[in-house]
Protein backbone atom coordinates (compact mmCIF):
# COMPACT_ATOMS: atom_id res chain seq x y z
CA UNK A 1 0.00 0.00 0.00
CA UNK A 2 1.62 3.53 -0.82
CA UNK A 3 0.73 6.16 1.43
CA UNK A 4 1.11 10.29 0.57
CA UNK A 5 4.07 12.28 1.98
CA UNK A 6 1.15 13.78 4.38
CA UNK A 7 -0.63 10.35 5.40
CA UNK A 8 2.81 9.08 6.28
CA UNK A 9 3.33 12.01 8.56
CA UNK A 10 0.35 11.55 10.63
CA UNK A 11 0.93 7.82 10.68
CA UNK A 12 4.24 8.80 12.35
CA UNK A 13 2.68 11.10 14.32
CA UNK A 14 0.39 8.73 15.82
CA UNK A 15 2.86 5.81 16.23
CA UNK A 16 5.02 8.33 18.58
CA UNK A 17 1.79 9.52 20.06
CA UNK A 18 0.97 5.66 21.15
CA UNK A 19 4.88 5.53 22.22
CA UNK A 20 4.75 8.44 24.64
CA UNK A 21 1.36 7.35 25.95
CA UNK A 22 2.81 3.58 26.17
CA UNK A 23 5.87 5.38 28.31
CA UNK A 24 3.30 7.10 30.58
CA UNK A 25 0.43 4.83 30.92
CA UNK A 26 0.47 1.24 30.11
CA UNK A 27 -0.27 -0.47 27.07
CA UNK A 28 -4.09 -1.11 27.60
CA UNK A 29 -3.82 2.90 27.73
CA UNK A 30 -2.99 2.50 23.89
CA UNK A 31 -6.36 0.32 22.82
CA UNK A 32 -8.57 3.22 24.93
CA UNK A 33 -7.11 5.79 26.99
CA UNK A 34 -10.39 5.92 29.14
CA UNK A 35 -9.06 2.82 31.51
CA UNK A 36 -10.11 -0.03 29.44
CA UNK A 37 -10.43 -2.34 32.27
CA UNK A 38 -13.51 -0.17 33.25
CA UNK A 39 -15.27 0.31 30.20
CA UNK A 40 -18.77 -0.86 30.90
CA UNK A 41 -18.90 1.73 33.22
CA UNK A 42 -18.16 4.36 30.42
CA UNK A 43 -20.99 6.93 29.80
CA UNK A 44 -21.84 8.98 27.01
CA UNK A 45 -21.12 11.73 29.00
CA UNK A 46 -17.73 10.65 30.05
CA UNK A 47 -17.06 9.79 26.50
CA UNK A 48 -17.72 12.52 24.85
CA UNK A 49 -15.67 14.67 27.60
CA UNK A 50 -12.95 12.39 26.55
CA UNK A 51 -13.26 13.17 22.36
CA UNK A 52 -13.61 17.25 23.05
CA UNK A 53 -9.76 16.65 24.58
CA UNK A 54 -8.78 13.81 22.54
CA UNK A 55 -5.54 14.43 20.92
CA UNK A 56 -4.72 11.26 19.66
CA UNK A 57 -4.42 12.38 15.84
CA UNK A 58 -3.68 15.52 14.50
CA UNK A 59 -6.68 16.94 13.61
CA UNK A 60 -6.97 17.83 17.16
CA UNK A 61 -4.45 20.45 15.89
CA UNK A 62 -6.83 21.93 13.14
CA UNK A 63 -10.58 21.72 14.49
CA UNK A 64 -12.76 24.24 16.16
CA UNK A 65 -14.61 21.96 18.25
CA UNK A 66 -14.63 18.19 18.45
CA UNK A 67 -18.09 16.65 17.12
CA UNK A 68 -19.39 13.95 19.41
CA UNK A 69 -22.65 13.12 18.25
CA UNK A 70 -26.02 14.14 19.13
CA UNK A 71 -29.63 12.51 19.65
CA UNK A 72 -31.35 10.11 22.01
CA UNK A 73 -29.11 7.86 23.80
CA UNK A 74 -32.07 5.02 23.63
CA UNK A 75 -32.55 5.50 19.90
CA UNK A 76 -33.75 2.65 17.93
CA UNK A 77 -32.00 4.03 14.57
CA UNK A 78 -28.49 5.35 14.59
CA UNK A 79 -27.28 7.45 11.50
CA UNK A 80 -23.57 7.83 11.62
CA UNK A 81 -21.97 10.10 8.36
CA UNK A 82 -18.11 10.73 7.74
CA UNK A 83 -16.84 13.87 9.65
CA UNK A 84 -17.57 17.30 10.83
CA UNK A 85 -17.88 19.69 8.02
CA UNK A 86 -17.19 23.47 8.21
CA UNK A 87 -20.49 24.00 10.15
CA UNK A 88 -20.71 21.35 12.49
CA UNK A 89 -16.58 22.36 13.20
CA UNK A 90 -17.95 25.97 14.47
CA UNK A 91 -20.89 24.52 16.43
CA UNK A 92 -19.77 21.34 17.72
CA UNK A 93 -22.54 19.39 16.13
CA UNK A 94 -23.38 17.08 13.58
CA UNK A 95 -25.73 17.87 10.49
CA UNK A 96 -25.98 21.43 10.93
CA UNK A 97 -25.61 22.42 7.51
CA UNK A 98 -27.68 22.27 4.68
CA UNK A 99 -26.63 18.36 4.55
CA UNK A 100 -28.15 18.56 8.14
CA UNK A 101 -31.93 19.85 7.35
CA UNK A 102 -31.86 17.30 4.28
CA UNK A 103 -31.57 14.81 7.04
CA UNK A 104 -34.31 15.99 9.08
CA UNK A 105 -36.73 16.00 6.15
CA UNK A 106 -34.95 12.51 5.21
CA UNK A 107 -35.79 11.59 9.19
CA UNK A 108 -39.23 12.83 9.35
CA UNK A 109 -40.00 11.17 5.85
CA UNK A 110 -40.46 7.80 8.29
CA UNK A 111 -42.23 9.21 10.56
CA UNK A 112 -39.30 10.07 13.32
CA UNK A 113 -38.08 13.05 14.76
CA UNK A 114 -34.38 14.26 15.19
CA UNK A 115 -34.71 13.70 18.60
CA UNK A 116 -35.65 10.66 18.16
CA UNK A 117 -32.89 9.17 16.44
CA UNK A 118 -28.90 9.51 17.31
CA UNK A 119 -26.26 10.93 14.62
CA UNK A 120 -23.06 10.61 15.15
CA UNK A 121 -19.62 10.04 12.42
CA UNK A 122 -16.88 8.27 11.92
CA UNK A 123 -14.35 11.26 12.90
CA UNK A 124 -15.13 13.44 15.77
CA UNK A 125 -12.93 15.93 14.68
CA UNK A 126 -12.71 17.95 10.87
CA UNK A 127 -10.27 17.06 7.93
CA UNK A 128 -8.75 20.58 6.97
CA UNK A 129 -11.04 21.31 3.70
CA UNK A 130 -12.93 18.51 4.23
CA UNK A 131 -10.38 15.64 2.41
CA UNK A 132 -10.68 12.57 2.97
CA UNK A 133 -9.83 11.10 6.57
CA UNK A 134 -6.11 9.60 6.90
CA UNK A 135 -6.03 5.62 7.89
CA UNK A 136 -4.10 6.58 10.95
CA UNK A 137 -6.81 9.35 11.67
CA UNK A 138 -9.79 6.61 11.29
CA UNK A 139 -7.48 3.93 13.42
CA UNK A 140 -6.92 6.64 16.54
CA UNK A 141 -10.92 7.46 16.36
CA UNK A 142 -12.66 4.20 15.68
CA UNK A 143 -13.09 3.26 19.64
CA UNK A 144 -15.13 6.15 19.93
CA UNK A 145 -17.62 5.51 17.98
CA UNK A 146 -17.74 1.60 19.03
CA UNK A 147 -18.38 2.64 22.06
CA UNK A 148 -21.01 4.92 21.45
CA UNK A 149 -23.00 1.92 19.19
CA UNK A 150 -22.10 0.16 22.16
CA UNK A 151 -23.65 2.19 24.67
CA UNK A 152 -26.72 3.53 22.51
CA UNK A 153 -27.56 -0.15 21.09
CA UNK A 154 -29.65 0.85 17.78
CA UNK A 155 -31.70 -1.83 16.19
CA UNK A 156 -30.97 -0.07 13.25
CA UNK A 157 -27.57 1.66 11.70
CA UNK A 158 -27.99 3.82 8.62
CA UNK A 159 -24.32 4.15 7.10
CA UNK A 160 -24.57 7.77 5.50
CA UNK A 161 -22.22 7.68 2.01
CA UNK A 162 -19.82 5.94 1.05
CA UNK A 163 -17.06 6.42 3.25
CA UNK A 164 -18.88 5.50 6.53
CA UNK A 165 -20.49 2.78 4.71
CA UNK A 166 -16.89 1.37 3.70
CA UNK A 167 -15.60 1.60 6.99
CA UNK A 168 -18.19 0.51 9.15
CA UNK A 169 -18.23 -2.70 7.06
CA UNK A 170 -14.03 -2.91 5.88
CA UNK A 171 -14.66 -2.80 2.55
CA UNK A 172 -13.98 -1.08 -0.73
CA UNK A 173 -17.61 -1.75 -2.34
CA UNK A 174 -18.87 1.40 -3.92
CA UNK A 175 -22.10 2.02 -2.43
CA UNK A 176 -24.27 1.95 -5.36
CA UNK A 177 -23.78 -1.76 -4.54
CA UNK A 178 -23.93 -1.38 -0.71
CA UNK A 179 -27.32 0.40 -0.55
CA UNK A 180 -30.57 -0.74 -0.38
CA UNK A 181 -29.85 -4.26 1.90
CA UNK A 182 -29.26 -5.21 5.12
CA UNK A 183 -25.47 -5.80 6.29
CA UNK A 184 -24.53 -7.07 9.63
CA UNK A 185 -22.36 -4.61 11.97
CA UNK A 186 -21.76 -7.01 15.19
CA UNK A 187 -24.88 -7.77 15.59
CA UNK A 188 -26.66 -5.09 14.63
CA UNK A 189 -28.44 -4.50 10.94
CA UNK A 190 -26.57 -2.05 8.68
CA UNK A 191 -28.02 -0.32 6.05
CA UNK A 192 -26.17 2.31 3.64
CA UNK A 193 -27.97 4.75 1.79
CA UNK A 194 -26.33 8.00 -0.03
CA UNK A 195 -25.04 11.04 1.48
CA UNK A 196 -27.45 13.71 2.06
CA UNK A 197 -24.32 16.23 0.62
CA UNK A 198 -24.70 13.98 -2.48
CA UNK A 199 -28.11 14.22 -2.52
CA UNK A 200 -28.07 18.27 -2.96
CA UNK A 201 -25.66 17.94 -5.88
CA UNK A 202 -27.73 14.33 -7.13
CA UNK A 203 -31.01 15.42 -6.31
CA UNK A 204 -32.49 12.84 -8.63
CA UNK A 205 -31.09 10.01 -6.27
CA UNK A 206 -33.20 11.14 -3.18
CA UNK A 207 -35.86 8.32 -4.09
CA UNK A 208 -33.37 5.60 -3.66
CA UNK A 209 -32.94 6.99 -0.33
CA UNK A 210 -36.22 7.13 -0.19
CA UNK A 211 -36.39 3.49 -0.79
CA UNK A 212 -33.99 2.45 1.44
CA UNK A 213 -35.98 4.23 4.41
CA UNK A 214 -38.87 2.82 3.80
CA UNK A 215 -37.41 -0.96 4.50
CA UNK A 216 -35.40 0.65 7.35
CA UNK A 217 -38.78 1.85 8.66
CA UNK A 218 -40.75 -1.35 7.82
CA UNK A 219 -38.02 -3.31 9.82
CA UNK A 220 -38.31 -0.92 12.58
CA UNK A 221 -41.88 -1.14 13.11
CA UNK A 222 -41.95 -5.30 12.64
CA UNK A 223 -39.68 -5.02 15.59
S1 LIG B 1 -10.46 12.83 15.07
FE1 LIG B 1 -10.88 11.44 16.77
S2 LIG B 1 -8.87 10.63 17.34
FE2 LIG B 1 -8.50 12.48 16.11
S3 LIG B 1 -8.30 14.12 17.64
FE3 LIG B 1 -10.46 14.05 16.97
S4 LIG B 1 -11.49 12.75 18.48
FE4 LIG B 1 -9.29 12.38 18.68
Amino acid sequence: MKFKKEELHSIVNSVKRHIEMEALGGAEDLLFPADEKNRSAISLESLEKEVISCLRCDLHRTRTKAVFGAGNPGAKLMFVGEAPGRDEDLRGAPFVGRAGQLLTKIIESIGLRRKDVYIANVLKCRPPNNRNPFPAEILACENYLLKQIELIKPRVICALGKFAAQSLLATNEPISRLRGRFHDYRGTKLVPTYHPAYLLRNPGDKRLVWEDMKKIRKYLKER
